[in-house]
């Protein structure tokens, strides 16, 4: 048996109820085949994959918190610190009762790559409770909050472990959690990012998501001879990455015309009104059925179906696994052009292989929405340096990191014989990185 294999066996057989964690794995290790057979002696030797695949370190705790009816509530909390080889562990905090070991894990894991893509100094690592922020009030995420951080802060700080937001986890609860971090460890530093403008955030950390999906899926356009100008796109999910890429790609010339949440989807053949959106979703907090107050021409569905609509371009931004075969079969007949990942692993494996095999572009999450993790690293920067940079500066570094990132991601997949495979490319260039840095710091 390969060595790949037998580690992905081992994977299954160490942790066999996380099912996402496998995924991740298998789809890594599967796309990095070729560099590992070319490397088989030295990599078993070393051990290489198995330090891969088992975090350095991981933390469950309980979060106890109170209501606002005097009732005591325990969530529980994940911190996983991956891999620390280039860079302090970095990587979002995700509140969403679905949250297990398995998702923190498959989250981290992920992350380890998509850092690297990056090309800036950080490790990847992942976080979470099973703690449903939905219908609480400010007062009941506050409590969480800081019971959250009464915990993390142990393990957390600006040169060990930056933690920052995702799915559950916007301005308010970082700016909650960086403030118990501040009040117990007495200090004031860049621990967390995503943090508000007031107190050491970065312009254009809210929009780096969104926008760095854009960015990569023009590169992606223009060096397959096309252009995002004109386009129609389907987004999936209203939270931070869905409004910025559809905010970004409206101001590309392309015209969004769906948007989703857990519970229905809205169609707006006019193209989606992204300042009708902000107010629902940001200001508002509260569900797509309002979207028709604001768009009477809009359509508002219950249930799935974004991708059932006739489209050039697909960007999924809400969660892991929302594209399946069925979806992709349907993509397919109305003639996509390109998928790109804002979420993470929002595509099911058979739906992305059934994509790819299609010849329809496909840029996965890790290399899409790298622009997140990329701009929070330069809000570590700019909390070094006690300065703060503008909107068009970070903009302008977010849009080069992007198209570096492809062009790195594109040359990674013809030097290995897979051209215009970007899941190969991506796996491959993360990976290369990641273990020169291991292989220089010994057995650790
Ligand atoms: P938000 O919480 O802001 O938004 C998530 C969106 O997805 C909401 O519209 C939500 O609907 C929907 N959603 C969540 N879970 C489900 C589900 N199980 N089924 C259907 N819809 C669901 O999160 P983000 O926008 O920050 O994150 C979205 C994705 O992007 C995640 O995969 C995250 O890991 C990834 N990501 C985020 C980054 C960031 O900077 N924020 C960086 C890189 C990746 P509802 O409101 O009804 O729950």
């Amino acid at each position: 048996m390969s060595y790949v294999d037998e580690v992905i066996d081992q994977v299954i057989a160490q942790n066999p109820t996380e099912k996402e964690f496998h995924q991740a794995v298998k789809e890594v290790l599967d796309s990095i085949r070729v560099v590992v057979d070319a490397n088989e002696e030295q990599f078993r030797r070393d051990a290489l994959l198995e330090r891969l695949v088992n975090p350095e370190r991981q933390f469950k705790f309980r979060v106890p918190w109170v209501d606002d009816n005097g009732q005591v509530h325990v969530n529980t909390g994940y911190r996983v610190q991956f891999n620390s080889a280039i860079g302090p562990y970095k990587g979002g905090i995700r509140l969403h009762p679905s949250v297990n070991i398995g998702i923190i894990k498959f989250l981290g894991f992920e992350q380890i790559f998509k850092n690297s893509l990056t090309g800036l100094p950080i490790g990847g690592g992942k976080g979470g409770s099973d703690f449903d922020p939905k219908g609480k009030s400010d007062r009941e995420i506050m409590a969480f909050c800081q019971s959250f951080m009464t915990e993390l802060c142990k393990y957390i700080g600006a040169d060990t472990d930056v933690p920052a937001g995702d799915i559950g986890t916007g301005a308010r609860e970082i700016g909650y959690m960086f403030g118990q971090y501040k009040r117990i460890r007495g200090l004031f530093e860049g621990t967390l990012t995503g943090k508000g403008l007031s107190y050491g955030g970065s312009l254009a950390r809210t929009e780096a998501t969104g926008y760095g999906l854009l960015y990569l899926t023009d590169a992606m356009l223009k060096r397959n001879g096309m252009d995002i100008k004109g386009k129609t796109v389907l987004v999936s999910g209203s939270g931070n990455v869905a409004i910025y890429a559809t905010e970004k790609a409206q101001q590309l010339g392309a015209k969004v015309v769906t948007v989703s949440d857990s519970t229905g989807w809205v169609y707006d053949p006019d193209g989606i009104d992204v300042a009708a959106l902000k107010e629902i979703k940001e200001v508002k907090r509260a569900r797509l059925t309002e979207y028709k107050n604001y768009r009477p021409n809009s359509e508002y569905h219950e249930g799935r179906g974004v991708w059932t609509v006739k489209a050039d371009i697909a960007l999924p931004c809400a969660t892991q696994n929302e594209l399946n075969i069925d979806d992709a079969k349907a993509l397919v007949a109305n003639g996509i052009t390109a998928v790109a990942e804002g979420a993470n692993m929002p595509t099911t494996a058979e739906a992305t292989e059934y994509l790819q095999e299609n010849n329809v572009l496909f840029a996965p999450g890790k290399a899409a929405n790298a622009g997140g993790v990329a701009t929070s690293a330069l809000e570590m920067s700019q909390n070094s340096e006690r300065l703060s940079w503008s909107f068009e500066k970070v903009d302008s570094m977010l849009k080069d990191i992007m198209v570096n990132l492809f062009n790195n991601i594109d040359n990674a997949a013809t030097k290995y014989g897979f051209e215009g495979n970007y899941v190969v490319g991506a796996n491959i260039a993360g990976f290369e990185k990641v273990v020169d840095a291991m292989n220089a710091q010994g057995i650790v």
